[in-house]
């Protein structure tokens, strides 16, 4: 990950990183001198798969794992994708866009 810029060396906010997330791996872009930077690819095809585990996994353990938790398992899935979400950004890889390449 990417805690600071490299073009100008300002921190790069978590929140910035969250929200890129949300839009679907949208770019972020530095707030000081505009230089965007993507997830990288493997960033993606990591992140991808962890979204749907628990279902994956329920449906290879013949729904015994969320009998563990019962009723709740609705509420263990959201809190689920929730830490997820929130991991994500300590986890995933970004690369410099070329503004050049565009
Ligand atoms: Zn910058």
């Amino acid at each position: 990950m990417i805690n600071k810029c490299c073009k100008c060396g300002k921190k790069i906010r978590w929140s910035s990183k969250l929200g890129s997330l949300m839009k679907g791996y949208a770019p972020i872009i530095c707030n000081a001198c505009n230089q965007e930077y993507t997830f990288s690819i493997w960033s993606r095809l990591l992140i991808a798969p962890l979204i749907p585990l628990p279902i994956l996994l329920n449906i290879i353990f013949h729904d015994n794992m969320f009998e563990i938790f019962g009723k709740y398992s609705l509420l263990f899935y959201i809190l689920y994708i929730i830490t997820i979400t929130l991991l994500v950004p300590f986890i995933a890889r970004y690369e410099i866009v070329n503004a050049q390449g565009k």
